[in-house]
């Protein structure tokens, strides 16, 4: 694949809400509490809605994606910044919280709206680091302590073009305490072809150990054309993990998250982490009350492997990493 492609799928990305459902065959009426005015965008590539089933109004694709107007709602406990991510970040877009590791804001864009991300609210900058912040890094990096590994998140960190991709982990790798990158990405599952032969090739020539997690929420987001695309990395003995969100009306089954679980080690991904809802205003609707949390957590571990059963997580501002929320709920 080459970025004319991928640049040119994302200029063709869905943002209107009729729009969306006229593909899907469904009619404004059939769906609850629509929104065709959010205030944070609808924005879905062709790709990810050709996943969806025609005509469900309850598409557990659909549902990540649409505005309802419960978004609108005030919910006591839902805040703009539940993570405290505000309170952790430094100038540059680093963000430390974790021993060890930096993470780095590096774009305010993703290919898609999550209607549960926290950072409908965030004030980051739509555009991408600059050719300036890049040149910066590195002694950026130098003032840290003890790091090991840096994270590229955003948004999107797959947003920025290679040839920035390309200038940020040289900046990366010429801090010789640094051994790992991750990258934090959903763009392979919303877009395939954002795994271009240039950007496959330069992660594998880093001297780093490279880690690609994923976000895949259902099994249904999960294709041949990722397969394909993740080959080459998995040839080349990256590691590819999945990070998904437990949401309500989505995943919130045993036999939905086992399925996912099973679908991704087929295409070579590990799940890592099953995260509790972050409590951000606007997305209550999502939240599976923590209990039935716990017990699908439980019923995931009694019918699969160890290593198929994601840990189950919530994040909590303040904590020296993401809590177990078994180890929450005992406490
Ligand atoms: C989630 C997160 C990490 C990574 O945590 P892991 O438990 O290592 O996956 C690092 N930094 C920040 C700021 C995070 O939010
Ligand atoms: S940061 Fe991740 S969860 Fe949030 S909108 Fe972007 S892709 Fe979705």
């Amino acid at each position: 694949m080459e970025s004319a492609d991928w640049q040119a799928a994302l200029a063709r990305a869905i943002r209107d809400p009729r729009q969306l459902l006229q593909r899907l065959g469904l009619r404004p009426a059939q769906l609850h509490r629509l929104d065709l005015s959010p205030a944070f965008p609808l924005r879905v590539t062709e790709h990810f809605v050709s996943l969806m089933r025609r005509g469900d109004p309850d598409d557990p694709l659909l549902r990540q994606v649409l505005p309802v107007t419960d978004e609108g709602q005030a919910v006591p406990g839902f805040v703009q910044d539940p993570v405290g991510d505000q309170a952790a970040k430094q100038p540059g877009g680093l963000l430390v919280k974790y021993a060890g590791r930096a993470l780095l804001v590096t774009t305010g864009s993703c290919a898609i709206h999550c209607r549960y991300c926290f950072r409908r609210h965030f004030p980051y900058a739509e555009d991408g680091m600059t050719r300036g912040d890049i040149a910066q890094l590195t002694t950026q990096l130098a003032q840290q302590r003890g790091l090991r590994e840096v994270i590229l998140s955003g948004g999107d960190p797959l947003m920025l073009t290679d040839t920035r991709l390309d200038a940020l982990i040289t900046q990366i790798e010429a801090r010789p305490e640094v051994q790992r990158l991750r990258l934090h990405s959903r763009l392979p599952v919303v877009l395939p072809a954002r795994l271009t032969t240039a950007l496959c090739r330069r992660l594998v020539a880093s001297r780093l150990q490279v880690v690609l997690v994923l976000h895949v929420n259902h099994p249904r987001e999960l294709c041949q054309a990722l397969s394909h695309a993740l080959l080459p990395l998995r040839q080349a003995g990256i590691t590819l993990l999945n990070q998904a969100v437990l949401l309500r009306g989505v995943n919130d089954h045993a036999d939905t998250l086992c399925r996912l679980s099973e679908q991704l080690f087929a295409s070579g991904i590990l799940p890592y982490y099953l995260h509790e809802l972050d409590r951000v205003q606007g997305a209550a609707h999502f939240e599976v009350p923590p209990g039935t949390a716990l017990q699908l957590e439980q019923a995931v571990r009694a019918r699969l492997p160890g290593y198929l059963a994601p840990r189950l997580v919530r994040e909590v501002a303040g904590a020296d990493a993401k809590l177990p929320s078994r180890e929450l709920a005992a406490s």
